[in-house]
């Protein structure tokens, strides 16, 4: 059975895939960022969240 959602590496949030961007890169087809943290990316070029490195 596939996953209907993922945890953001970013704010550590369990969101559905469709917060999520599509990447064929990952291994799950998906972004490890959801996309309320991609979208405060490109508005200040930092994650929001930005303990422990990770994002
Ligand atoms: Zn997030």
């Amino acid at each position: 059975m596939r996953a209907t959602g993922k945890y953001c590496k970013c704010c550590e949030e369990y969101k559905p895939l469709t917060e999520f961007h599509r990447n064929r890169k990952q291994p799950d087809g998906y972004q490890t960022y959801c996309i309320d943290c991609n979208k405060v990316y490109k508005k200040t070029g930092k994650f929001p969240f930005a303990r422990q490195g990770s994002c």
